[in-house]
């Protein structure tokens, strides 16, 4: 743990920066989600790379664990400092340092949130299209390989991210590398940014990241239309995506409708009904004719209650209620619980199967959960409520998930399509990558062989983390065991 005296000494080295007041300290360990153990020693907010640089050099000098943090909105127990340690906020390190419209990249500092970026672009009429959690950090949608609504047009995070910088260590120094070029393309070895996007804080501390944006669109449409059957809303989604060109197409099954329509007031809405919402943006002229030929494939194939909305304000308000799901269902199911999200993905030929399948699960179990889909890239989430001391919930909903994954890896499909692995989906990891995922063990011990960087999460290394006291050193095993385990401090505090 942090001593007193390495506190000072921390002080010293980034004054005014360093926080250790419970209320700060318990903000940095959780969210809304069930995974919410292990508060940090400490949490510093950094301005500056260099400060990232001189917080890396006393981490790696002294051993202590380092927890890379953006807006704290993952899902996963990512940010969940199980052996204590230094939680580097980076929220305050959130300007845009370039921008060429002409080229379509930006160049921003890790801190700044995607919805703040696109308020930036926007005078310039262009917007960053990957969206997340609301106020999630670039710095944290790249480290866990962000995706969302938009991703069907517009693909996740590594389809996005063109290069960045990175706090790494080199010969047990912090030391910053950058990754791609500005360049449209590059063959020059081994893509060095991919290997980065979704390493959750695991391998290094983003400091800057160069992106590519888009032009705005002239023109869009957002259309609702519900159905009675779920495997027909999400057929009629899939047999679509060749002739019309979605850039979101979202779905909420009955129970999430339901809670939606109470937690946000939309009153056109059938609360017992499947809806999904469509966006179709572009030229105006091709995207009228893309909506005409849509409503009739809707009225033709099971859709009712279709309504089309070309103005902004209510096309917002809609999108909002979906960016709300998860609030909604914490509130109308059991505000007094925690959500568990599941996150997996498969191939579009098998989502309604899939989905099938996971309600015959839950059934089975003897749950209540509602489901959100990115209907247009297969993934989709359930809500799951559960109180995290309750080992009967708990159970349940750890059931649940794992035969589902189960279904997802049985169709070729994945653990997670946008959350990563934190340390809620470690367990699947293996079954997922099965041989290779000794190349990542590798990978995680080349680039931080002194195990600082958000250790025990994605992947457990072998080797135990020597961890400081000053005058001695102690070994603290990393094993998966610690996924519910408390900090050091906590532990002291039992
Ligand atoms: C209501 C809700 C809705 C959501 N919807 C979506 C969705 O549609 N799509 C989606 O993909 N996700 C979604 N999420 C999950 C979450 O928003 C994403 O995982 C997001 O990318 C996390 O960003 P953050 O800034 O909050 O990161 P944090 O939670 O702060 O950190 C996440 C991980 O990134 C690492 N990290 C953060 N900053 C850096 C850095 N500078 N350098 C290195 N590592 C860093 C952390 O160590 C941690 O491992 C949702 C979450 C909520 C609560």
């Amino acid at each position: 743990m942090l001593t007193p005296k390495l506190l000072i000494e921390l002080k010293k080295i980034l004054p005014e920066k360093v926080f250790t007041s419970t209320e700060v300290l318990q903000k940095h360990a959780g969210n809304l989600f069930y995974i919410n153990n292990g508060l940090p020693d400490a949490v510093c907010y950094v301005t500056s790379e260099e400060d990232v640089i001189k917080v890396t050099n006393f981490c790696l000098h002294h051993k202590i664990p380092l927890i890379p943090y953006g807006s704290g909105t993952s899902v996963e127990g990512h940010i969940a400092a199980t052996n204590g340690g230094i939680c580097v906020d980076l929220s305050e390190m959130n300007q845009v340092i370039a921008f060429s419209p002409q080229d379509g990249y930006v160049i921003v500092e890790p801190g700044i949130p995607y919805n703040k970026l696109n308020e930036y672009l926007d005078p310039y009429g262009f917007h960053f299209p990957v969206e997340a959690g609301w106020g999630a950090s670039i710095g944290g949608m790249v480290a866990t390989n962000a995706s969302g609504a938009g991703a069907t047009d517009a693909g996740s995070m590594a389809k996005n991210v063109v290069g960045c910088s990175v706090i790494v260590c080199k010969d047990g120094k912090a030391s910053k590398i950058k990754t791609g070029t500005k360049s449209p393309k590059s063959s020059a070895g081994y893509n060095l940014t991919n290997l980065f996007i979704g390493s959750e804080g695991t391998l290094g501390v983003f400091t800057q990241i160069t992106l590519k944006v888009r032009k705005n669109f002239s023109y869009h449409n957002t259309v609702t239309c519900q159905f009675d059957d779920i495997l027909q809303a999400v057929n009629f989604v899939v047999s679509m995506k060749g002739f019309v060109q979605f850039r979101r197409v979202e779905l909420l099954d009955k129970l999430q409708t339901e809670a939606c329509v109470s937690f946000s007031g939309v009153s056109y809405l059938d609360p017992n009904k499947i809806t999904i919402i469509m966006e179709l943006a572009g030229n105006e002229l091709a995207v009228r004719e893309e909506v005409k030929l849509l409503i009739e494939f809707l009225k033709n194939n099971h859709g009712i209650n279709i309504k089309i909305f070309n103005d902004k304000k209510s096309a917002e308000f809609i999108w909002m209620m979906r960016k709300n799901a998860c609030p909604a269902a914490i509130q109308f199911i059991n505000k007094n619980k925690k959500a568990m999200a599941t996150d997996i993905s498969v191939p579009l030929s098998k989502l309604a199967e899939c989905i099938d399948a996971c309600y015959e699960h839950m059934e089975r179990i003897g749950l209540k959960a509602p489901l959100v889909a990115h209907v247009g890239d297969g993934n989709f989430h359930f809500t799951i409520l559960v109180n995290p001391d309750s080992e009967h919930d708990l159970k349940k909903a750890l059931e649940f998930n794992k035969r589902i994954v189960e279904e997802a890896l049985r169709r070729g499909g994945t653990c997670t399509g946008e959350h990563g692995i934190g340390l809620g989906k470690k367990a699947f990891l293996e079954s997922e990558h099965g041989d290779s995922l000794f190349v990542m063990k590798l990978i995680k011990e080349a680039l931080d062989p002194l195990k600082i960087f958000n250790p025990g999460k994605i992947i457990d290394v072998d080797r135990k983390l020597h961890y400081s006291h000053e005058s001695e050193i102690k070994e603290t095993s990393l094993s998966s065991s610690c996924m519910f385990a408390p900090s050091p401090m906590l532990r002291s505090k039992i």
